[in-house]
């Protein structure tokens, strides 16, 4: 099935919830006969022969940059998860308090740096499409830390914390200054005890198209809102067309990957999983390599013998 035939309302609620379909008879008796390989020299051939691959990548692979997500035990900004502050509704309610929180999040940017996962896919990019063969990052991380590790052809599902649309005009823009505006200088400091900064709206980042000074929101997919059908399309191309999948730091039973990945391997496309712990939709999948992605990816990506130009 094709994504764009998913209804909207499946997307979304897969955009946002853990996914573990119960298995049919026949899917049972398959996941208990499949085992994924972890043996690298069979993925390191799969790697030789790929012509296009697509990388999937998610939180795991930021949080070894020390990326915080604010989501889980823990993972408070002040009082509030992530889910409670990330949604339009809350953005309506209190501009200034979701426009803090992002201030907050882009700020503690400036201090993370791309980790060796990024910087091996990044490489690999660099090094393949010089023996005309692509790279594709289709991300959910908004951080940016994959271009900052110089991956060029980034699929950003879930926007960007350095992009801004306008609430108004609609126009979309990158924005990298720190502080984003005047009034969010030395505002958003995350302890519970800190109260709201209370930012006039007039205050808040404002549309700098001609005439329109519309109210500005981060340019990022909260929690309730469709995914971008633009982006999606292009995923969709890509995945069609990738002969390599390669997931990174998201398990395979939560989204994107459990969109995205069982897609290309019921094809007959090898994927190939890097995360922490295997799942029980690991078992879909050819190749799953246990461990830190910042240790177990770079030597899979790493130039093979047969490639000539380096
Ligand atoms: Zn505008």
């Amino acid at each position: 099935m094709s994504l764009l035939q998913l209804p909207t309302r499946r997307l979304l609620s897969q955009a946002h919830c853990a996914l573990k379909p119960r298995p049919s008879k026949q899917q049972r008796f398959c996941l208990q006969m499949a085992r994924p390989s972890s043996n690298m020299a069979d993925f390191r051939e799969a790697f030789a022969r790929a012509k296009h691959i697509a990388i999937i990548t998610g939180a795991g692979v930021s949080a070894e940059s020390g990326v915080p997500t604010f989501r889980g035990a823990g993972g408070l900004w002040r009082k509030w998860q992530a889910q409670e502050l990330a949604t339009p509704e809350a953005f309506a309610r209190n501009p200034s308090r979701v426009w803090e929180f992002y201030h907050y999040r882009r700020e503690v940017m400036l201090s993370k740096q791309p980790n060796p996962a990024h910087v091996a896919i990044a490489e690999c990019e660099r090094r393949l499409s010089k023996q005309g063969r692509s790279v594709v990052v289709i991300t959910q991380n908004i951080d940016e830390l994959h271009r900052k590790a110089g991956t060029k052809h980034l699929l950003e599902i879930h926007g960007s914390l350095f992009k801004t649309r306008c609430t108004n005009c609609g126009n979309v823009a990158a924005d990298y200054r720190s502080p984003i505006c005047p009034a969010l200088a030395g505002k958003g400091a995350p302890d519970p005890e800190i109260e709201d900064a209370a930012i006039p709206v007039e205050e808040l980042p404002r549309c700098e198209e001609d005439g329109c000074n519309g109210l500005l929101r981060p340019h990022v997919v909260w929690f309730g809102e469709a995914l971008d059908a633009e982006v999606l399309a292009e995923v969709e191309k890509e995945l069609d067309m990738c002969d390599l999948c390669v997931v990174v730091g998201t398990s395979s039973v939560v989204y994107p990957a459990a969109m995205f990945a069982p897609q290309v391997s019921s094809r007959g496309v090898p994927v190939a999983e890097f995360n922490m712990e295997a799942t029980p939709a690991t078992d879909r999948f050819r190749f799953h390599f246990a461990g830190p992605c910042g240790t177990t990816l770079p030597p899979a990506l790493a130039r093979h013998h047969t490639e000539l130009i380096a």
